[in-house]
This record gives C-alpha cells, structure tokens and sequence, in this order.
C-alpha cells in the first residue's frame, strides 16, 4: 500500500501551483485554507486553473486534497450573526469544493462559550443539516480539538453526538489531529492501541477519513494545542511512526501541520516515507 501524505500548502497561487509543490516536496496530497483564516471572501475560482490541476494531480496521482475551513468559525456561537457566518462560509466552501469532486473539507466544531456543550453541539449540528446536500461528492470531517477553554470536540462523545444529530451523515467523517488528542489527555504515546479502540468504540473508525500529523509542544492532557515539528515535542517520533503505521490506520491519508517551512515539510515527508511500512502492494 502506497502512504498517501502531504503538508498543509498556502493557496496563494492557486491549485496548479499547490499541486507543483506538494510534487517538488515529495508528496501526493496536501491541505489547504479555503480563504484567509480570518474568513474573509474567497478569491474567485479560475477555471482554468482548476481545469489544469486536476490534470496535473491525475498524472502525478495526487488525490485526497484536504480543504481546511477558516479556524475562526464558530457554528456553536451563542450570537445568530456569528453563526450566520460560520453557515454562509462553509456552504460557500461546499460548493466551491465540488469543482474538485471528491476531495475532504474538515473544520473545528467550534466552541460553546458559555452555553454548554450540549447546546453547542446542537447548533453545530443544526449548521449541517442546513448546508449538506444529498449529491455533495465532497466528505466533511469534524477535526479532533485539544478542548481548549470551551472548544468542542476535546472528547470523542462530542464528536458522536454531532454525527448523531446529522442526517447527511454518510457525508460526514472524522480527522484526528495527534497533537490536538495528546494535548486533550488521550494517552497515544503509550497506549496507542487503547485510544484507537476507544475511538472506535465511540465514533467507530470506519469515519476517520484524515489524520494531522504534528508533535506537540506541551504535555498530554495540556489543552493547549501548540504544534511542533515531528521529533521535536511531547509525542515523539517513535510514537508518531506507531501512528504511521498502526494496521487499523492503513490507507488514512497523513497531512503535516507542523512549524515549517517548505524543506522542513520536505524532510518530514521523506522520512515519515521511509518509516512507512507499505507491504507488497507498492
Ligand atoms: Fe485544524
Ligand atoms: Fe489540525
Ligand atoms: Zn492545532
């Protein structure tokens, strides 16, 4: 089996140049931001542009490509206009995604501030009822937080109780962030096994479509969610490689997230290849 891994990717230049350099570093996928994080308009999107990248991804077999919201939404806001955003950002984003068939949006949940995690979830779920569409080729995926201050998604229940609440569900899935599960207390150092057996007694791990490979710069358990390069914080690239390799985590593509620039991703993507263990069907 062949890895499929890539880098978070600016998207300044458009999709031809994103697919030039994920090729120039060595990898076949890559995630990008939607629009500026802030969430302002998105850039038109140019046809021809989209027309030549999905040549160029054919014939280099990238695949996979990771759409990331704008990390400042929040569909649990307490405040209509906040949520209004958070609505007309991702169903914009939904839509413009379908120009690339088949690829993954992921977003943070959000955070309930101060209404309580039940209220958030059902608004979460509410936004997603509002903007999935029966024939979406595109897969949402609720990302795994580090239940920073009112954050939701620090524990897998608050991931089960959105996807139980969808009705486009077969739409939906899961990225597992590994800092932002360390940083939320599960223990994937030393009991990787146990963690991934917890997620799928909760979420089930047929949903985990993506995984962000980061080190992490604070302990397990910290709520902090700051990302390191891989090696270089609490996870460890012993730890970070069981991940790589786990058998119930076979074929889940890999994007870095991590404090690089492009040859600090290069030389993680080539060594997380090199730890890579394929099996025949290279
Ligand atoms: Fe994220
Ligand atoms: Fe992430
Ligand atoms: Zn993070």
């Amino acid at each position: 089996m062949k890895l499929r891994v890539g880098c978070h990717l600016s998207s300044a230049g458009g999709f031809l140049k994103m697919g030039k350099t994920a090729a120039s570093i060595g990898a076949n996928t890559f995630q990008f931001f939607t629009r500026n994080p802030r969430g302002s308009r998105a850039k038109a999107l140019d046809p021809e542009d989209i027309r030549a990248f999905l040549e160029f991804a054919e014939e280099q077999d990238i695949r996979q490509i990771l759409a990331h919201a704008p990390y400042t939404l929040n569909a649990a806001s307490g405040d209509a206009h906040v949520r209004e955003f958070a609505r007309e950002t991702m169903a914009d984003d939904l839509r413009r995604m379908e120009f690339l068939p088949g690829n993954l949006y992921n977003f943070h949940p959000g955070s309930h501030v101060g209404q309580g995690t039940e209220e958030g979830i059902k608004k979460i779920a509410e936004i997603l009822n509002e903007i999935l569409r029966p024939e979406q080729t595109t897969r949402v995926l609720l990302e795994t937080m580090a239940g920073k201050g009112t954050e939701i998604g620090g524990r897998f229940e608050e991931l089960r109780a959105i996807l139980d609440r969808v009705e486009l569900v077969e739409h939906m899935g899961v990225c597992l962030d590994t800092c932002h599960v360390h940083d939320g207390g599960y223990d994937i150092v030393s009991d990787l096994d146990g963690v991934l057996e917890e997620f799928d007694a909760v979420i089930g791990l047929d949903r985990l479509k993506a995984i962000h490979m980061n080190d992490s710069k604070n302990p397990p358990g910290s709520h902090k969610d700051r990302h390191e390069k891989l090696g270089e914080g609490t996870i460890g690239k012993e730890a970070l490689v069981r991940i790589l390799n786990h058998p119930r985590l076979r074929g889940i593509p890999v994007y870095l997230e991590t404090p690089n620039e492009l040859p600090g991703y290069a030389g993680e993507i080539a060594f997380l290849k090199q730890a890579f263990q394929g099996g025949e069907d290279h």
